[in-house]
């Protein structure tokens, strides 16, 4: 059965998919693999492993979320550094109502993000070609997001500073991390204390499928973040706080 790694996957999360929303991803997945001929957008192209680390891997961040935040309309997600569209492109697709902002350095990576979305048929999206530490400046931007998130990006110190003066008060950031993550999260309490965050929980995904340890690690935005961040871009990755 066609994406069948999906279903079983996303049952185990409490998803369930309508015939639309399966019909999405196979056409996501066949884009993908179309595009990634002319452009390097992904090493991971095989059906199943498609399926697991980028669709379900993408949706286990549903796990960080309440069921109100699941259920309102006016949900709001930034992804920042999103690459071919992981983690928010998925997210998109099961929650339809949400707005959807993508954040992506890199043009050419921008225009497969917006011919997937018009081919998708989603809406209520906006994909943004441009450094996350220039974009959070913006009015339009800063502040305004009940969820950020950001998959293999940066350490956490750094990605914090991308991420958190995205956030409004209330909402919250959460980082996929893989692996050993202890010593990452320490090192990162100076810069959520900084950047008006506060570590909520660290959240393991118990998923066979993966195989590995995967985490999702949820700040809670609790106070402004302080105007001078982030700093001009770079200088979070060269001089983490
Ligand atoms: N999140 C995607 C995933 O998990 O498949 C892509 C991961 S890829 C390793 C990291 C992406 O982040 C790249 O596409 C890169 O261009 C983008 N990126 C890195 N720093 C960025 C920044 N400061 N602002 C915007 N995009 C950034």
């Amino acid at each position: 059965m066609k994406l069948d790694k999906l279903i079983q996957g996303a049952g185990k999360l409490g998803i369930k998919f309508n015939g639309k929303q399966l019909k999405q991803f196979q056409t996501y997945y066949e884009e993908l693999i179309e595009w990634n001929k002319k452009f390097n957008l992904t090493s991971i192209t095989d059906y199943q492993e498609v399926q697991v680390k980028h669709f379900l891997d993408s949706l286990s961040v549903t796990s960080a979320l309440t069921k109100e935040e699941l259920e309102n309309s006016n949900f709001n997600i930034v992804d920042i550094g999103t690459g071919a569209g992981f983690p928010g492109v998925p997210l998109k697709i099961l929650l339809r109502e949400a707005r959807l902002v993508l954040i992506e350095s890199v043009g050419k990576k921008t225009t497969f993000l917006r011919q997937i979305m018009a081919k998708l048929g989603l809406d209520n999206v906006e994909v943004i070609q441009g450094r996350a530490e220039e974009i959070a400046h913006s009015p339009l931007y800063r502040e305004q997001f009940a969820l950020a998130v950001s998959r293999a990006v940066a350490l956490l110190p750094v990605l914090l500073e991308l991420a958190l003066p995205f956030c409004r008060i209330d909402g919250k950031f959460v980082a996929q991390k893989k692996g050993e993550i202890g010593a990452e999260t320490n090192r990162a309490d100076k810069a959520t204390l900084t950047l008006g965050g506060k570590l909520g929980e660290v959240k393991r995904v118990e998923l066979e499928e993966f195989g590995d340890e995967r985490y999702l690690i949820i700040f809670d935005k609790i106070s402004p973040t302080p105007e001078k961040y982030p700093r001009r871009p770079g200088l979070a990755r060269r001089r983490p706080i």
